[in-house]
């Protein structure tokens, strides 16, 4: 059972009530359909907003062509942001290839995914950077700041590229849109499109490969939401994630955005995206507008400089520090600290023990799925996160000396329900006079005019409106869906159909049966951790180890083929089915996309319920994860993996 501090249970009662209220107010019968990707907008003007606005055709172009038409490659990866990268860097050490043997491709037009594409004013890693750029100790790369921004996190993701020799090794502005296996060859065919910018013709490219990793990413495809009259706005629109440096003036480098000093500019979101530019744009609009749905939950950043003399001495102060900080780091998230262990990071992911309803306990992973104890732990749950939560909102109160505006700026949802923010200066923002809280209660505006953005019948002028409304995000779909890619395995069958009809089935959450060689990043079936990169670099790890293993099991010369059987795959299954009762108080969340805006909480047909129940993460947290790998392989047997030789 969950540790509970001593609250006045009226109040949790009250504050449970309220919280009902404001996550009904926000839902919505279209769920995640209220929504419109970007890049799928029968509008061109809209269509072109999920453009890549930073790659450099010129150059890209005069590159000699990289892939060798038909040639057979030892692996083919699918992203290459740290995903991707970490995974190829994995096979090379392992000896399983050489970087010579490895391609990426990336609709990007370079390395790094997310930073590559994410590029706007205020941009920064949310939790310490020291846990977060990975391969730190290889590298010596030391961050500039505890912090980083997000041009040193790509400028990393290009450090690593280079240092293992895949510069010249990734396609860039490439669309995957086919993985086949072929059951004669037993090998995997990928067809992929090569775009060459607006000057010049695409090409189509054709290869095959033993290995395929898909590092998709999951937080790639921008997304509006349908507000009524959006294509009639006349003034300047972009989403954040291609940020329009043309109109705001300034570049990634130099965050003057001096072109707003004449503008008013409204931002519509107020989360993780919006925390970080909201502040930036405030110091040079001339009036903003800020349009909130739902408040985030905004606690202190603390940045600072990185002391270069003591890091050594007080950070990497030993062979392994960054896993171990990760470690130490993720104890704490999961509400699983030894009594008197130090917490080496002490930033606001630690003190919110609440949290671990979202991010698994090792303690209680199987759970009594009665609707009694349910209601037990979620209590529970919230007991646990209320003083988290009243701090949060009482630093509303300090910050903001408007009472009103403040009081709109509250939060009123447990942490787990979305990611944590952090900034020392967004809610200190809405004490300027020409910055203004435009609360839809909930509803979000309810049109927009040819010059105006319309919330209550109120029409706010503005000249300019930048979308900070995150991402297209497929929860239930099959790893495939995340790529927009047609996988088919074994005899033509094909990932999302497998998906849609058992639902998730996996061993571990990195391959499935029917799909030799082939592996993919996620979370569902396997972990999910604040710091993405210690889930990405684990996955790398864990893949490579049964690549590597396969290949030693076959023998020089021969080709490997690695399986999951279906008995493995259904005993993992059902391991995380039965630990998805653990997760039960996430159903009551505020929607966002932490719970797919609300789709399918409704659900009740047992099939379609159980389907859910497979497709959780592991409910014990990333530690208890690692075990059960470290376990796994300790055994030795590579239990449930089938590792022939090709024919
Ligand atoms: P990505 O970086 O998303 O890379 C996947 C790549 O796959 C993309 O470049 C995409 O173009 C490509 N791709 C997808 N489909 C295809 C296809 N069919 N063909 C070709 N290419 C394709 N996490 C943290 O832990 N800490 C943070 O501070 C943090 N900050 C973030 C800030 C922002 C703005 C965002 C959006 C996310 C942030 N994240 C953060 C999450 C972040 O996505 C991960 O930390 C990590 O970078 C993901 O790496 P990845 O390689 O798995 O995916
Ligand atoms: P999110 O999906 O988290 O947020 C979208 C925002 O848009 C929410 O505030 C949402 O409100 C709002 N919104 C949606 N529809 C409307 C509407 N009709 N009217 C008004 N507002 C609306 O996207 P983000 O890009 O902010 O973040 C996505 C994820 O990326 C984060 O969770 C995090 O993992 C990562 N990230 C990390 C960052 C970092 O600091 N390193 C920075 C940015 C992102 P509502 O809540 O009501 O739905």
């Amino acid at each position: 059972m969950v540790t509970t501090p001593s609250v006045d249970p009226q109040k949790l009662q009250a504050v449970r009530k309220r919280y009902a209220e404001e996550a009904k107010k926000r839902q919505r019968p279209e769920g995640s359909a209220q929504f419109l990707q970007l890049s799928q907008a029968h509008e061109e003007r809209l269509r072109s907003l999920s453009d890549d606005p930073w790659a450099d055709h010129k150059s890209l172009n005069a590159k000699p062509s990289i892939i060798r038409e038909n040639a057979v490659y030892k692996a083919f990866v699918l992203g290459a942001g740290f995903g991707g990268l970490l995974f190829s860097i994995r096979l090379i050490e392992s000896g399983v290839a050489t970087a010579n043997d490895i391609r990426l491709v990336d609709a990007a037009g370079g390395f790094g995914g997310t930073w590559y594409w994410n590029r706007y004013p205020g941009l920064h890693c949310d939790l310490e950077s020291y846990m977060y750029l990975p391969l730190l100790e290889e590298t010596g790369y030391i961050p500039k700041h505890k912090y980083s921004a997000g041009s040193e996190i790509r400028q990393h993701a290009e450090r690593i590229a280079s240092k293992w020799n895949l510069t010249d090794k990734a396609l860039f502005r490439t669309t995957v849109k086919t993985v086949s296996w072929d059951d004669d060859t037993e090998l995997w065919t990928v067809n992929f499109v090569e775009g060459r910018g607006p000057s010049a013709a695409p090409i189509e490219h054709q290869i095959r490969a033993q290995y395929v990793y898909l590092a998709a990413g999951v937080l790639t495809r921008p997304q509006v939401p349908r507000i009524p009259g959006l294509h009639t706005f006349s003034g300047e629109i972009f989403h954040t994630a291609r940020w329009n440096y043309d109109i705001t003036g300034g570049s990634q480098e130099d965050q003057t955005l001096s072109k707003l000093r004449d503008k008013r500019v409204a931002v519509v979101g107020t989360a993780a995206t919006a925390i970080g530019v909201i502040p930036v744009v405030g110091k040079y609009a001339k009036e903003l507008y800020v349009i909130q749905r739902t408040p985030a939950y905004v606690k202190p950043r603390n940045q600072q400089v990185t002391n270069k003399e003591t890091f050594h001495i007080d950070v990497a102060y030993k062979k392994g520090w960054q896993f171990e900080r990760q470690c130490n780091w993720n104890s704490f998230l999961t509400n699983s600290a030894e009594p008197g262990q130090k917490n080496l990071v002490g930033d606001g992911w630690t003190d919110m023990p609440g949290y671990s309803a979202m991010m698994g306990s090792p303690s209680h992973g199987v759970v009594d799925p009665s609707p009694e104890n349910l209601e037990r732990r979620t209590t529970a749950f919230h007991a646990l996160d209320l003083p988290h939560m009243e701090a949060v909102r009482a630093r509303v109160e300090q910050a903001v000396k408007d009472p009103e505006t403040a009081e709109k700026l509250k939060p009123w949802y447990p942490s787990w329900c979305k990611r944590p923010t952090f900034s020392d200066t967004y809610l200190e923002l809405f004490n300027e006079p020409h910055v203004h809280l435009v609360d839809t209660d909930g509803k979000g505006p309810s049109r927009i005019t040819e010059r105006s953005i319309v919330v209550s019948e109120k029409e706010y002028e503005v000249d300019v409106i930048i979308f900070s409304t995150g991402f297209q995000v497929a929860r239930v779909g099959s790893p495939a869906s995340r790529t927009n890619t047609t996988v088919t395995g074994r005899k033509g069958q094909s990932l999302d159909e497998k998906w849609a009809k058992v639902g998730a089935a996996t061993l571990h959450g990195y391959l499935t049966n029917g799909f030799p060689n082939l592996f993919f990043s996620g979370t569902s079936q396997g972990t999910i951790t604040g710091n993405n990169i210690m889930m990405l670099n684990f996955i790398a790890n864990h893949i490579t180890y049964m690549i590597s293993s396969g290949e030693k099991r076959v023998g020089k010369g021969k080709r490997a083929i690695v399986e999951v059987t279906r008995e493995a795959e259904e005993a993992h299954s059902a391991q995380v089915a039965k630990r998805a009762p653990y997760f039960s108080s996430v159903a009551g969340c505020t929607p966002g996309y932490f719970n797919g805006y609300g789709d399918g909480v409704d659900v009740t047909d047992p099939e379609e319920k159980g389907k859910r129940e497979r497709g959780v993460v592991w409910s014990e947290g990333t530690i208890s994860f690692l075990k059960l790998i470290g376990d796994w392989k300790k055994e030795g047997s590579l239990k449930g993996l089938k590792i022939l030789p090709a024919r």
